[in-house]
């Protein structure tokens, strides 16, 4: 039986959690493999060594050197050695490194030394090889390259029962670092598992597994004891951070379950994440809830769009060359829309886009409404009840609250309503009172 256990930033935060995240290693045999992030927060208002990594890129490339961002991560790093009396000599590491990210001058690879750091200090600290990520996860084109990564760790882990390897970064055919986006060391663990044939993949972090509404809204959400990839993929691609979107794909490919455990009560049950084959329904027809902010929806009406051959293309034409990619597409008989990330709009693309469209499709209205909230209910158990629709919108109108769009989309497992930024939190209360409220 083989685990590989990741664990995130709030486990890695100082050198009281790195032991408890020994203590839980050892305790299971099981447990060969340890992926690792960097330090996260220790306290509200904390810094998380990454954001520090990413500001010391702006001062070498205005300064030449490393500053006072820096000195911060070094002070942290010295102090967990000393905390954990490593022979490890961390100061001529972390100097070592300071001349690294001065000399490459690469953004990726600076931001990467936070989990280089760490997992050096965690496999010293547990007596077992440090595996670097960029040996064994490769990038092509910035993207993952699956197949080979998985040659190569399989390789690398061979002849080794145990290892840490740093979380978040691969590298490139001429060996420069590319990291993940953020949280990506949840897409390392789940290569690792996925190489090393793990049965289980153990995501480790600081609650006790997957709410089913982000805690921030809904104090105290119900815990979801199973999800299946699908319903993972929705929640996490639509913004429950707790595990990378991106995480789900090479564990789904080797049908490896996923457990989300708390580094801070490891004997909670957590969340199991399963095929979706293997999944049994709970009784709620809704699995869970999430969204994010910071859309924009350009609708377009046009009589007898439906005939006209070519109308979408002409319009995703437009799109294509401004490289602006949509989330969602819900479109009717004569109406089409396009639900897109704001972040993406800026700098007049936004309104060069809107006069292409014009151009390109004459149509009787364009419209557009900025500052919308995407919020999608999911959950396997929707499609087989009647009227789920019908109380999710009487909840919402309940709430006073105007849906600006939905997308029931193809996909049965869920509903996605577009509100104003502003009626964001109380949408997500009024859905969560409506599915999961007792009594
Ligand atoms: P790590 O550093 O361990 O990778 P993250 O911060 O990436 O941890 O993810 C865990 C955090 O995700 C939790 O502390 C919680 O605040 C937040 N979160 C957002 N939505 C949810 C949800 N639906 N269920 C659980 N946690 C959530
Ligand atoms: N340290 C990186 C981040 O903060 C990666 C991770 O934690 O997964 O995004
Ligand atoms: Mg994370």
């Amino acid at each position: 039986m083989i685990k590989v256990c990741k664990f995130g930033g709030t486990s890695m935060a100082d050198g009281m959690t790195m032991l408890r995240v020994k203590e839980i290693v050892e305790r299971d045999p099981a447990r060969r493999y340890v992926v690792v992030s960097a330090p996260g927060k220790r306290y509200s208002g904390d810094y998380k060594v990454t954001d520090l990594l990413y500001e010391t890129d702006r001062d070498v490339k205005e300064g030449g050197h490393v500053g006072e961002a820096y000195a911060k991560i070094a002070d942290r790093f010295r102090s967990i050695g000393k905390e954990l009396g490593l022979s490890l000599d961390v100061s001529a590491l972390l100097e070592e490194t300071a001349r690294a990210i001065e000399k490459r001058r690469s953004r990726d690879f600076t931001a990467s030394r936070g989990e280089y750091l760490t997992g050096r200090i965690m496999a010293e600290l547990l007596g077992v090889p440090f595996l670097d990520g960029a040996e064994v996860i490769r990038f092509r084109q910035g993207r993952l390259a699956e197949e080979e990564t998985d040659r190569l760790l399989r390789a690398a882990l061979k002849g080794k029962p145990r290892a840490v390897v740093a979380g978040f970064y691969g590298a490139d055919e001429e060996g420069n670092v590319v990291t993940f986006s953020r949280g990506g060391s949840d897409v390392s663990g789940a290569v690792v598992a996925r190489a090393a044939g793990a049965e289980l993949y153990e995501n480790w972090t600081d609650v006790s597994g997957f709410l089913a509404c982000d805690p921030h809204i809904v104090a105290g959400p119900k815990q979801i004891k199973s999800l299946s990839y699908k319903e993972l993929r929705e929640l996490s691609y639509m913004g429950a951070n707790v595990l990378h979107s991106e995480a789900i794909f090479p564990v789904r490919e080797a049908g490896i379950p996923v457990r989300i455990l708390n580094t801070f009560r490891p004997e909670d049950e957590g969340t199991l994440i399963v095929p979706s084959a293997r999944y049994e329904y709970g009784d709620l027809p809704v699995t869970g809830i999430a969204g994010k902010k910071d859309f924009t929806v350009v609708f377009l009406e046009k009589s007898l769009m439906n005939a006209e051959i070519g109308f979408a293309h002409k319009v995703l034409t437009v799109l294509r060359r401004h490289g602006v990619s949509f989330e969602h597409m819900p479109s009717g008989i004569d109406t089409m829309s396009f639900v897109i990330d704001s972040a993406e709009l800026g700098g007049g693309v936004l309104e060069e886009i809107e006069r292409e469209i014009e151009e390109a499709v004459s149509p009787d209205s364009l419209r557009v409404f900025g500052g919308i909230a995407l919020i999608a209910v999911v959950g396997h158990g929707m499609s087989s009840k009647v009227g789920i629709a019908a109380r999710l919108f009487s909840a919402i109108a309940r709430a006073g609250v105007n849906v600006r769009m939905i997308d029931q989309g193809s996909s049965e497992l869920n509903i996605i309503v577009g509100v104003e930024n502003e009626q964001y939190e109380r949408t997500v209360r009024a859905i969560y009172e409506e599915f999961f409220r007792e009594g």
